[in-house]
């Protein structure tokens, strides 16, 4: 069984999905000790606890350790599974990240699966539903396999009871590709969401992201969400460029001003137009495994994180895959992965 430390890091939870996800891709049993030593609050929260029994469920493993509050669990993968699976955090904890972990092995799996999966789906800390959908799914779909996402209901914290659909069309294998160029950018738009919240919080972000950057009205939208649970304001900054979309998010916050949010996804964007890079730096982090998976392939990145790096060490104990990392210049990272 292999052992995976962690607290080794960045010592969060990316740790342990990851962990899992490679275990269910590669048939590799897995232990993780010192479960998110990194964090205030150590160990597995409802989220991390969705993401491992999702998992299990879909391939049949073993597991022990699988307590909210369990600082090592371990994990005997089965054969997957493709089906109709639903499944629910049960608070507002992210339910893209319980998607994170078990999509990496429906997209290589022998049919089709439709997974609907409730919780947050616009949390701080974790990509937000249009993140998923519109800068790292169309990515992935270009390495083969077909998934698409629909939000049936946002849902933001403290509330959470958001819900999304994924239909996932996976492939034989996962395509190496090269994902190093933007190309020109085709067009740009601001978006400050509100759900039972006053559209006057969206009003001053947006004013903000026109006094600072300068956008144009036709570039400033705002939008009422239906259907949320609670309350909840987000901000997205959506750059469309001909090869990638990256999409910026500001989170909203009791207590946090709206112009606050809205210089969180400034400060991201400023980042990322200083430097010509294909992905910002969560882009970066999410595109490591699925190229790993694929033994191939490529991106030009901002910069690597500490998550990115903590990343590369955990794929590495999984996967026998060369990793090569250049720094072109400070804003220009080359990832590339072989064989
Ligand atoms: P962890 O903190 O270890 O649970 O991992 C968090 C994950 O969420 C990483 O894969 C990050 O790339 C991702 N993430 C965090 N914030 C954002 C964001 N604003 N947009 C997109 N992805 C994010």
């Amino acid at each position: 069984m292999l052992v995976i430390d962690g607290s080794q890091g960045e010592g969060g939870g990316q740790i342990v999905r990851s962990s899992i996800a490679l275990a269910m891709v590669t048939g590799t049993p897995v232990r993780v000790e010192h479960v998110r030593a990194g964090r205030r609050k150590p160990g597995l929260m409802r989220q991390h606890l969705t993401a491992l029994r999702a998992a299990a469920q879909l391939c049949g493993a073993s597991v022990e350790g699988d307590d909210i509050g369990s600082t090592a669990l371990s994990f005997t993968p089965g054969s997957v599974k493709p089906g109709i699976y639903q499944f629910a955090v049960g608070t507002a904890g992210s339910a893209t990240l319980v998607l994170q972990t078990i999509l990496p092995a429906l997209l290589i799996a022998d049919g089709p699966s439709v997974v609907t999966i409730e919780g947050g789906t616009h949390n701080p800390f974790a990509p937000p539903f249009d993140f998923l959908q519109k800068a790292f799914l169309p990515l992935i779909n270009r390495m083969g396999p077909r998934v698409e996402v629909e939000l049936i209901r946002p849902g933001f914290y403290p509330a959470g009871g958001g819900q999304f659909i994924a239909r996932i069309t996976p492939a034989k294998q996962l395509t190496p590709v090269d994902f190093m160029h933007r190309g020109v950018l085709q067009g740009k738009v601001a978006r400050a969401v509100v759900a039972n919240l006053s559209g006057e919080i969206a009003s001053r972000e947006l004013k903000r992201v026109k006094s600072k950057l300068g956008w144009s009205d036709e570039e400033l939208q705002v939008r009422e969400a239906r259907g949320s649970h609670g309350p909840g304001n987000i901000l997205t900054l959506e750059m469309s460029y001909e090869h990638v979309t990256e999409v910026f998010t500001g989170f909203g916050e009791v207590g946090r001003p709206a112009e606050a949010v809205a210089n969180q996804a400034i400060d991201q964007y400023r980042r990322y137009v200083k430097s010509d890079a294909f992905a910002g730096e969560y882009l970066t982090d999410q595109l490591m495994l699925p190229l790993a998976i694929a033994g191939g392939g490529s991106f030009s990145s901002t910069g690597l994180s500490r998550h990115a790096t903590t990343h590369l060490d955990l794929i590495r104990r999984f996967l026998d895959v060369k990793v090569n990392v250049v720094a072109e210049d400070r804003l220009r990272h080359c990832i590339s992965f072989t064989a």
